[in-house]
């Protein structure tokens, strides 16, 4: 039979993880105090769990006494309403599972006394029978209530001894169908009468999976209405709160499609989730039909809310870039998870929790440590994440030292665990969208540096496109100038001149207007490269090309190198007149000119035959070519060095 197990033993280290989903642990005598651990998100109630587990040790069993000698009475009246009758309780261990009112009636010898206001025996295998006198000292009060404070117990039976007699029984527990319970509440309520004066007796047969807890309260009628109006009050609002959030977040996500926002609807939902679920609003509200579907959902809440809660702490602190190898084993651990919340479904209650307990703390001290990496190596988004942490951990410390004496009972203290989870919940919220505004921003800069230096590189290119075009325009106009250019002399070329003949003849024709061709050849050139060599030659080309040039005033003429000795002159607006005593002024220069090549004169005259012409019909421009070559060849024939006039070849 176990009476008494120390603190420190694997099965009573879960006792107290087990605060983490369940609901409290009550200490020594001399604490005179009671921990509920209600509505704690997985880190904080794991810190707190040291605390709890050492206070424990320190101050003594949860359950440990002495063999009891006698029931003592539970007096009811005014004081003893809301209390917990732990301590008035006897409890007897039944292993097998197998005894009967009866036999533990008459085994009364071997209750044990709890010294505890709410005994707490963990997880067990055996049965658990509790025994209770309750006396009527208030003269008003007929009907009384037992409320047992802690829903995930399986399977209860009260039964009612009145003058020795059995005078009621009745099952309850979450293995039951909700709807079997005769006071349709989240708690299982035992409603029994006891007449002023009237000792009632009761057994209490519990069997669970979960770990074993009775804190029995009693009531009134009104005062557990009156509890119960508080306390749903509170509920709304703390879940009004947290379904708020999530509704609030859901329709950002929705907008804006950021994961992100998909691990805070999954980390908050699953919260609350676990938290109606160890309440036992969840089986009241969601599943009230589903016994079995109950009990599973506790380790599969816990998670399934850790799989978000790791999941949230990669994608909001950004792991994958920061600290990929961290980030690829928290993805790793969140399937872990996955598979731990799926198991829940096929494997005993009593193995699940103890798993799930164990990895909240687990998944909270890796959340924890890498957001202070994180938030110590600068990372402005960890700031918002950990004061949402810390804001949780004030609540839980709020709460915790309230329990202590060391802070006052205030509205602050008493619901520091609720006021800090929910001040989480909205922190990380607003971290988020804090999170979402410098995304915003820092996309805007880097957009604005983007395209200020895509302004910039343009604006380069653009001026050096411009330069190479000026440069290629310059490359062209010289080519241009070049391919019009002879190459010897320095003057146009034959090309230029069909071209320029070409136009002068229009614009001649336009204006009615007299144009002359003159046509030169150097007399005797042959000779002049025999005798002193092609250099010579050329030297002597290019004293002619300039005397024609030099002799030329109006800047309408124009010379150009007809072909090897040869030279072509147009004269627009110039009549014959004009153009004989212009090409006798040339004749003459050119003969009076003293051509010298390394010291050796050098006598060059030429011949120069000349037409002028009215142009007004195509073909001109050869009429008016072969006409001078014509005068050409006459001054020639005729001693050379002399100018001849051609007729009009339009006559
Ligand atoms: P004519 O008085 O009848 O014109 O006699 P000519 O010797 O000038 O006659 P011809 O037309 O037969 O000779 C022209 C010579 O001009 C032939 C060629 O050697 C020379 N010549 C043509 N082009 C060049 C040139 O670019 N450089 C040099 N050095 N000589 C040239
Ligand atoms: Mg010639
Ligand atoms: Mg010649």
């Amino acid at each position: 039979m176990m009476t008494r197990r120390p603190i420190w033993c694997i099965d009573q280290s879960f006792a107290v993880l087990n605060l983490v989903v369940h609901s409290r642990l009550v200490f020594d005598r001399g604490w005179k105090t009671e921990m509920r651990f209600k509505s704690v998100t997985p880190l904080w109630r794991c810190i707190c769990l040291g605390l709890l587990a050492f206070l424990s040790g320190v101050f003594g069993s949860a359950h440990a006494s002495e063999p009891a000698q006698g029931v003592p009475v539970v007096a009811l009246n005014s004081q003893i309403v809301g209390s917990l009758i732990g301590r008035q309780m006897q409890y007897l261990e039944d292993p097998a599972g197998n005894l009967t009112l009866e036999q533990v009636r008459e085994m009364s010898q071997r209750f044990v006394p709890s010294a505890s206001a709410g005994p707490n025996f963990s997880f067990t295998s055996s049965v658990y029978w509790f025994h209770v006198a309750l006396q009527n000292q208030n003269a008003s009060d007929v009907h009384w209530l037992v409320e047992a404070q802690y829903p995930l117990i399986d399977h209860f039976t009260f039964y009612t001894v009145r003058d020795g007699q059995l005078a009621d029984t009745r099952e309850g527990g979450r293995s039951l169908p909700f709807v079997q319970r005769l006071i349709k509440h989240r708690n299982f309520i035992y409603p029994f009468e006891a007449y002023p004066g009237q000792t009632v007796e009761l057994y209490i047969r519990v069997q669970t999976t979960s770990s074993l807890q009775l804190p029995l309260a009693v009531w009134t009628p009104q005062t557990f209405r009156a509890k119960n109006h508080e306390e749903q009050f509170g509920f709304g609002l703390y879940y009004g709160l947290l379904f708020s959030m999530v509704i609030y977040n859901l329709l950002i996500f929705l907008s804006i499609r950021e994961t992100s926002y998909l691990h805070y609807l999954h980390y908050i939902g699953g919260y609350l989730i676990f938290q109606m679920a160890i309440n036992g609003l969840a089986y009241e509200h969601l599943w009230p039909a589903a016994p079995g579907w109950g009990a599973a959902a506790v380790p599969l809440s816990i998670c399934f809310t850790l799989v978000g809660m790791v999941n949230f702490s990669r994608s909001f602190l950004n792991l994958r870039e920061l600290m990929p190898r961290a980030n690829l084993w928290m993805r790793y651990y969140a399937w872990l998870l996955l598979a731990l919340a799926v198991g829940s479904l096929f494997f005993r209650y009593s193995v699940m929790i103890k798993l799930a307990t164990v990895n909240a703390l687990i998944a909270s001290a890796v959340v924890f440590v890498f957001g202070s990496i994180c938030l110590l190596r600068g990372i402005k988004a960890a700031r918002y994440f950990m004061l949402a942490w810390t804001a949780l951990l004030a609540g839980v410390s709020a709460y915790v030292l309230k329990t202590f004496g060391i802070l006052p009972v205030n509205l602050l203290t008493e619901y520091g665990l609720q006021i800090g989870s929910t001040m989480e919940a909205m922190l990380l919220s607003f971290a988020l969208a804090h999170r979402m505004t410098m995304l915003k921003e820092e996309n805007l800069r880097i957009q604005a540096e983007a395209t200020s230096q895509l302004e910039q590189r343009v604006a380069q290119r653009t001026q050096e496109l411009g330069v190479a075009m000026q440069k290629l325009s310059q490359a062209n106009a010289a080519l241009q100038v070049m391919s019009l250019t002879d190459g010897l002399t320095g003057i146009k070329n034959r090309k230029h001149f069909d071209t320029q003949l070409a136009n002068e003849i229009k614009r001649s024709a336009r204006g009615h207007l007299s144009l002359s061709l003159l046509l030169l050849d150097i007399d005797h050139f042959k000779k002049v490269n025999d005798q002193y060599g092609h250099l010579a030659g050329d030297a002597c080309l290019r004293e002619v090309a300039n005397t024609i040039k030099s002799c030329l005033a109006r800047p309408s003429d124009d010379v150009a190198r007809y072909g090897g000795e040869e030279f072509a002159v147009i004269l627009p607006h110039t009549d014959i007149v004009g153009a004989e005593f212009l090409a006798q002024k040339i004749c003459r220069t050119v003969e009076a000119r003293h051509f010298e090549f390394e010291g050796i004169h050098i006598p060059v005259t030429v011949s120069i035959g000349c037409c002028a012409v009215v142009p007004d019909a195509k073909g001109v421009s050869e009429s008016m070519i072969a006409a001078a070559d014509a005068a050409l060849y006459h001054a020639k024939h005729t001693g050379r060095n002399r100018v001849c006039v051609a007729p009009d070849p339009s006559l």
